[in-house]
């Protein structure tokens, strides 16, 4: 995989701040689950199977590239979709997308998720496949590793760039929400001798929530017996907005400050909140003087999402 680009842009409470562009990542999009698709396909094909299942709502970036990669592979691809809390399911760009690339959306509620993935496993397998899902067994278990080595790679990545443009990061933001980009993260910190301060900007989940699957996907990745990595965890829930996908008119003014200044697009629930969390991290925390890399995590298709909507309001 290419290393994706570092740029530097505005200075935010007299800090250097800098974008990891993972959204220019090669095809569909990008994004950090370009880079953890990767792993899952890679996993797949060692294991020898021959169908995959991915699960996610309709704002998904995940299976967006996961229905993608798999249409060019010509592998059979299955997504378990719940609505969402409200019992809503909004049509995204990106479920357009999905169903662009013909994987088959299989729906169900956040209640039945696990009946869901076992009867389709089941029947799946019934017909002679050998399905492969992302999540391991029907709870979403057991599978930790394998997305987490994405973004351990990163902290590589990011030590050589470092190198080639004579900086020093002191810390790194991003939007953390399932847990596995933050996990990568500390992982490969703890492996550089932990150089930076991560720090994971909550868009859905509360802090002990957080720090209770961080710590599964930790254990799971350095092979560890419930280990408290607590330690090494920053986590800030206090920018959710109201939850999931929830945003308020500071995100709103930075997604079309941050087109219009430097031509870069964010979104309302993953990339937009989070970098309106780190500028009020970064003042708030008194943080000033410092190298700042916040990483771009993609889903630029929940960008146009966003526009296709203000520009029917306004
Ligand atoms: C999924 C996603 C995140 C959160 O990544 P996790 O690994 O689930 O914590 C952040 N930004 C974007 C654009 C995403 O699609």
């Amino acid at each position: 995989m290419n290393k994706t680009p570092i740029q530097s842009i505005k200075s935010i409470n007299n800090n250097n701040v800098f974008i990891k562009r993972d959204d220019l990542l090669g095809e569909s999009f990008g994004g950090n689950k370009y880079r953890i698709a990767y792993e899952f396909f890679k996993d797949m094909e060692t294991r020898n199977k021959d169908l995959i299942i991915a699960y996610g709502n309709n704002r998904s970036n995940l299976c967006r590239i996961i229905s993608y990669l798999a249409y060019k592979k010509r592998i059979p691809c299955y997504i378990v979709s719940p609505s969402d809390d409200s019992g809503d399911r909004i049509d995204t760009f990106n479920s357009f997308l999905v169903n662009l690339t013909k994987a088959h959306y299989v729906f169900c509620n956040k209640n039945n998720v696990a009946d869901t993935v076992e009867k389709l496993i089941l029947d799946l397998t019934s017909k002679g496949y050998k399905p492969y899902y992302i999540n391991g067994d029907k709870y979403g278990k057991g599978n930790e590793k394998v997305p987490v080595h994405a973004y351990y790679k990163v902290v590589d990545e990011i030590v050589e760039q470092e190198k080639a443009i004579n900086v020093n990061f002191d810390y790194i933001f991003f939007a953390s929400g399932t847990g596995m980009t933050q996990a990568g993260l500390i992982a490969g910190n703890i492996n550089h001798g932990k150089k930076f301060k991560i720090v994971g900007i909550s868009i859905a989940r509360n802090v002990n929530n957080q720090i209770l699957k961080l710590n599964i996907f930790l254990n799971q990745y350095f092979n560890t017996n419930n280990y408290d990595y607590s330690n090494n965890i920053i986590f800030d829930d206090n920018y959710l907005f109201g939850g999931y996908g929830k945003y308020n008119n500071e995100i709103r003014k930075e997604i079309i400050n941050m087109y219009k200044e430097d031509g870069i697009p964010l979104d309302p629930t993953y990339t937009g909140k989070a970098f309106v969390g780190m500028k009020n991290y970064l003042s708030k925390n008194n943080i000033e003087n410092k190298n700042i890399l916040f990483i771009h995590t993609g889903g630029t298709p929940l960008f146009f999402d966003f526009i296709n909507y203000i520009s029917e309001k306004y």
